[in-house]
């Protein structure tokens, strides 16, 4: 029994390190320069090629990158964002965080992202900016958002958090919008331990961005002719990435690509696993030219089974596959926004209803095609009987 157990074990997620990026931090340890040096500067060149950006600033994290972003446009009190119900609660937290109003926008219930024939109402004078979230990876309809944007003049926040390789007619996830944020944290696509990038197409966004990132000052060590002297010209944070991360970052980027072939396949393989299931519906794009980072696959359980997702959670936990929930209640039902904003249970049903039904299984490099005939046998066989 002990042997089945361990050999059956699934973690939701894993990071990917390897004895590359075990080198290459030591290599930096090993040297006299753990910030403002020359592994960032590549790491940010690195990513900017792969993502085809003109432009990218590596930061402490996307949260750092987001309310970077926030922070650039003067967002304050009486600016209102315009922000996914359904996402993590830090693309709303950057807007707070700067004191703008974040006006919340319901999920469409195919693929979790915004819904876009809902967005225009959403515009008062009052509206400065549209922040998105590629809901796991799966790409929003970007030409269709940047239409009304435009029209309306207004600044856009890609949240890419988990969209790495997404894209619309092949321009990466980031790249329509102003910005695009990006994470590393230990589960997303690939890691640096902790961290984030922003990435751009504007050189003004990237310069100013890149001082704010680093306290407002006027400019880089190595841009001082005399040590230690620099003017500073703006405010700012310490929203920096070190060297040791940023060493990671470099290695795990080039393993990316690899990484999101395994993601891919995992994916397209268990979906074919669950398709005969007509109580699961499963988010994902079907539309032609979007491409997806398969984040993880989520289940949408049909009304009719709703109510045993906890069972049917922990009947998959016992047999050692780890699941998730993305997220767990929309951002508007999180106590903080609750009290602030008075949204109601009843509000936001689409994004709702992706919180309480749905699971997330696990399709990341750290799985294999096996792994996903045993998932889906086991939730398979998890579901209730049908009566
Ligand atoms: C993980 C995540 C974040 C936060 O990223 P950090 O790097 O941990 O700050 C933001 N948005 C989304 C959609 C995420 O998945």
């Amino acid at each position: 029994m002990q042997m089945e157990k361990t050999t059956t074990e699934i973690p939701f997620g894993r990071p990917m390190i390897g004895d590359e990026e075990r080198t290459a931090v030591d290599k930096v340890l090993h040297g006299d320069i753990l910030v403002h040096g020359p592994v960032s500067e590549q790491f940010e060149h690195d990513f900017a090629a792969f993502t085809g950006a003109p432009f990218a600033v590596s930061c402490s994290s996307a949260t750092a990158a987001l309310h970077l972003s926030y922070f650039y446009l003067g967002i304050g009190p009486g600016d209102e964002v315009i922000v996914p119900a359904q996402t993590h609660t830090a693309t709303a937290h950057a807007v707070e965080l700067c004191g703008g109003t974040s006006v919340f926008l319901d999920a469409e219930p195919l693929t979790g992202n915004v819904d876009l024939s809902q967005l225009e109402r959403l515009i008062t004078p009052r509206t400065r900016a549209i922040s998105i979230v590629h809901f796991l990876g799966i790409p929003v309809d970007m030409e269709r958002l940047m239409e009304v944007a435009r029209r309306h003049n207004l600044f856009v926040v890609e949240d890419c958090a988990l969209a790495f390789g997404t894209k619309q007619n092949g321009i990466h996830a980031g790249l329509w919008g102003d910005v695009g944020c990006f994470s590393f944290y230990p589960v997303k696509h690939m890691t640096t331990a902790e961290g984030g990038m922003l990435i751009t197409k504007n050189k003004e966004i990237a310069d100013r961005i890149r001082r704010t990132r680093a306290f407002g000052v006027d400019r880089t060590p190595s841009e001082r002719k005399i040590p230690g002297v620099y003017d500073v010209t703006m405010l700012g944070f310490n929203y920096r990435m070190s060297e040791v991360c940023a060493a990671i970052g470099v290695e795990q980027l080039k393993k990316l690509p690899g990484f999101l072939a395994t993601r891919n396949q995992n994916f397209r393989h268990l979906a074919n696993c669950l398709k005969d299931e007509p109580r699961l519906s499963i988010l994902d794009t079907h539309a032609p030219g979007f491409v997806s980072s398969h984040y993880c696959l989520s289940v949408v359980l049909d009304r009719s089974i709703a109510s045993h997702r906890l069972e049917i959670v922990e009947s998959l936990k016992s047999q050692g596959i780890g699941t998730s929930v993305y997220y767990p209640r929309p951002v508007p039902h999180m106590s903080y926004y609750k009290s602030k904003y008075h949204h109601t249970d009843e509000s936001f049903p689409e994004a709702s209803r992706i919180s309480y039904r749905s699971i997330a299984l696990p399709v990341g490099p750290h799985l294999n095609t096996t792994h996903m005939e045993r998932i889906a046998q086991r939730l398979l066989a998890a579901l209730p009987r049908q009566s």
